[in-house]
């Protein structure tokens, strides 16, 4: 079968490599779609992130094409879900309901451990199908279902936020993690909801997406706009930082009231300065939120189903597998303006 080969920092290569038969336990799942993720992309610029052989592919759909024996999750024939954060159920994090920090999580990610086979390829093997399938909602598409990766981080920052009814919301960064944000706080019962973007077309998407005002942080008179409207509270209680980028970071902490929260989800290996002194007066509390849970994703896909949360927003663009290098570079230039390239290694289903 075809898959990409991740071998070490720009070098993706074309492989044919043997079908995986599934053992005792496993699942064979014939993929549909892969999505291209931003840790890929990262991965093949920046050293540090796989240091290791691998075959990309964490974020997939596709029908299970054999069981091993003893499988009773699934069957031949099921639309699955593939690929959400591993872990090993085991560790302190994943028996004390945090399983997205499970310390064990990186060796156990199907295209993200050392040597694993992600979905970059025609078919993944699941040794863990109970722990990494998903059961794909009738009524929903594939399309929709892949983007559990996309729309999850921005699920969980919300909910892992102390964000209540009528509260002020900003939020750094309108790309598909701020926009999930957005639709989520607004499904959570904010007030008014402030989004920061530096784009247009994603400030559009923002509105949209429930956001009462979609602003440019970097126009004086939009920040001004903004701390008019939280003029009374002198802030949002909760702010979302979701680009990662240093500057969105300081507008996002500028934004927030004293003792209000400020959820950092956006992900970038630059720095960012924090001065205590200017800081600790504010006593913000300051919170880190990473991916998401399996218990998440089902929640999410429920939410699609019954049509409260949209995937409208998130456009998406299919290529066949074998361009999975030349998309992966369009992407780090940013000249693809979608929430994700869908990589179609075989025939549409
Ligand atoms: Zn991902
Ligand atoms: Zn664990």
């Amino acid at each position: 079968m075809k898959a990409v080969k991740y071998h070490g920092v720009h070098n993706l290569e074309l492989v044919e490599i043997d079908k995986p038969a599934p053992g005792p336990g496993e699942v064979l799942v014939k993929v549909a779609y892969c999505g291209i993720c931003g840790t890929d992309v990262h991965a093949y610029h920046m050293p540090g992130i796989f240091d290791w052989e691998l075959i990309p592919g964490h974020e997939s759909v596709g029908i299970v094409e054999a069981v091993g024996e003893g499988v009773d999750c699934v069957s031949v024939g099921d639309r699955v879900a593939v690929g959400p954060p591993g872990d090993c159920g085991s560790c302190y994090s994943c028996n004390t309901g945090h399983p997205n920090t499970c310390c064990n999580a990186f060796p156990n990610t199907l295209g993200i451990g050392p040597g694993t086979q992600g979905a970059y390829a025609e078919y993944v093997l699941s040794r863990f199908p109970q722990n990494e399938l998903f059961h794909i909602p009738e009524g929903m598409a594939l399309e929709q279902a892949v983007l559990f990766d996309v729309i999850g981080v921005g699920f969980h920052a919300v909910r892992r936020s102390k964000l209540r009814v009528g509260d002020d919301v900003v939020v750094t960064g309108c790309g598909s993690i701020g926009l999930s944000v957005i639709q989520t706080a607004r499904m959570a019962g904010a007030k008014n909801i402030i989004a920061f973007e530096l784009l247009e077309s994603k400030r559009a998407l923002a509105l949209k997406a429930g956001a009462d005002y979609a602003l440019d942080p970097s126009e004086p008179k939009d920040v001004e706009k903004a701390k008019e409207l939280l003029a009374h509270t002198k802030g949002a209680q909760v702010s979302f930082e979701a680009a990662g980028h240093p500057d969105s970071v300081r507008t996002c902490i500028d934004m927030t009231m004293a003792n209000g929260q400020v959820m950092l989800v956006g992900s970038d290996g630059r720095p960012y300065e924090l001065v205590t002194a200017a800081l600790g007066p504010m006593e913000y509390d300051l919170k880190f939120s990473f991916t998401y849970t399996k218990k998440e994703i089902h929640m999410l896909f429920d939410l699609i189903t019954q049509g409260k949360f949209s995937t409208e927003l998130y456009t998406v663009k299919k290529v066949p597998l074998e361009e999975a290098e030349k998309r992966i570079i369009q992407l780090s230039k940013g000249e693809l303006d979608v929430a994700r390239v869908l990589l179609v290694p075989g025939e549409e289903p």
